[in-house]
């Protein structure tokens, strides 16, 4: 149990650091961003929550 806790703390670490400054493939600037999949299951994007919406309107995107 204190393993699996400890595990998870460093997980959401990571996690962070990474969304901190990353390219948005869609508008280009350094965001915080997070990544989705397409329901094509093809393309999988690092977006800003301003492009996530915008391509929200039109299709399905799943975190992952
Ligand atoms: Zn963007």
């Amino acid at each position: 149990m204190l393993k699996l806790a400890f595990w998870k703390k460093k997980n959401l670490g990571l996690n962070v650091r990474d969304i901190k400054s990353q390219k948005c493939s869609r508008c280009g600037q350094f965001k915080h961003i997070a990544f989705y999949a397409d329901e094509y299951g093809g393309g999988v994007k690092g977006l800003c929550t301003e492009c996530r919406k915008e391509i929200e309107k039109t299709r399905e995107l799943y975190p992952i």
